[in-house]
């Protein structure tokens, strides 16, 4: 005769099998004894960095407000308290659902990426216009006026102007850079994500990079290279770039065209050129004027991103051998030459 005991077991081993096959939905049942073998993967393909532009207060406001029109999976503080060694992030969005977090946006042929990535939000001041770099009142007066700073417990002015030496001026304004703090927490959670979700390193973008003709963030003080050193998205080879300066000086003026071939290969959405769409003849000095612009802010996204120390936007020997070098790294050798021959 079998023991109660071993009927329990039974029993219990009996439940535990058709809870793995069957899962009971309200008006089904759903039998997952026949699953597909490595045929799927993650609906999540990209990873895309943020700034807030605004202080850690403002930031977790604005973040979660059922009125507000943008949301991210997480949010980075400026000094990340820390549990044990580990560094604390904000998850507001699950990685399972669609944060509003890239808009209109483009990479490799991908539009509205907000279906297939995951969004981090860093708290920065990301940049503010400062004709005259030097009238500290305007700067602070006009960052209480755009609300970057928190109304109550924000930082004070003096406080502020402490850091100022640590900010980058280019472009009229001034860009706030990233602490070590956050930048260790960062790379911590895009490693996981990354690793959750099999992201190609090419994948992981900042939002200027997917929707370069109207972001700016991260902006150019995002350390890139530091995260690519700790395992964390694409760099070039510095041997590759070599190769493709062939002794070049690197702040030679070049014809944009060939960059922008590679920056195309490479994933960024390149303005059509006009004279294609529109016949030369018909061509108008305004349209002329908005379409280099657009090439310009596409070669400034990508500098932002790879060549930070200038980013004007202006195609120059160093910038097209990054490219081509990141073209060579992930899109393969052959694909690089084959822009050289055309
Ligand atoms: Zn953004």
């Amino acid at each position: 005769m079998m023991s109660l005991q071993k009927i329990v077991w039974i029993l219990l081993l009996m439940t535990i099998g058709c809870q793995s096959q069957k899962r009971v939905q309200d008006d089904y049942y759903d039998d997952t004894s026949h699953p597909a073998q490595e045929t799927f993967d993650s609906r999540v393909q990209y990873l895309i960095m943020h700034y807030t532009a605004v202080d850690e207060g403002r930031s977790f406001d604005l973040l979660t407000r059922p009125d507000w029109p943008a949301s991210a999976h997480y949010l980075v503080t400026e000094y990340p308290k820390m549990r044990g060694k580990k560094p604390v992030v904000y998850g507001l969005v699950d990685e399972k659902l669609r944060a509003w977090q890239a808009g209109k946006s483009y990479w490799a042929g991908n539009t509205n990426l907000n279906s297939g990535s995951i969004g981090i939000e860093i708290v920065n001041f990301g940049y503010i216009d400062a004709p005259d770099p030097n009238d500290d009142n305007a700067i602070y007066a006009l960052m209480l006026k755009e609300e970057r700073i928190s109304k109550e417990g924000g930082i004070s002015q003096a406080e502020l102007m402490k850091q100022k030496s640590s900010w980058l001026y280019a472009e009229d304004r001034y860009w706030f850079p990233f602490t070590a703090e956050q930048t260790t927490a960062v790379i911590a959670l895009a490693k996981g994500i990354a690793q959750r979700h099999d992201i190609p390193p090419e994948h992981i973008l900042g939002h200027m990079d997917i929707a370069p003709q109207r972001k700016h963030d991260p902006g150019p003080l995002f350390p890139w290279q530091e995260l690519y050193d700790a395992g964390v998205g694409a760099w070039y080879l510095p041997e590759a770039v070599e190769w493709y300066v062939q002794d070049r000086p690197l702040d030679q003026e070049v014809d944009p065209q060939l960059l922008l071939k590679a920056l195309k290969v490479y994933g960024y959405e390149i303005p059509e050129p006009l004279d294609e769409r529109i016949p030369k003849k018909l061509l108008k000095p305004q349209e002329v004027k908005q379409y280099e612009e657009s090439r310009r802010m596409v070669i400034r996204a990508f500098q932002m991103h790879f060549r930070p120390s200038n980013f004007s936007g202006i195609a120059d020997v160093e910038s097209e051998a990054i490219a081509l070098a990141l073209v060579e790294r992930y899109k393969g050798a052959d694909v690089a030459l084959a822009l050289l021959r055309k």
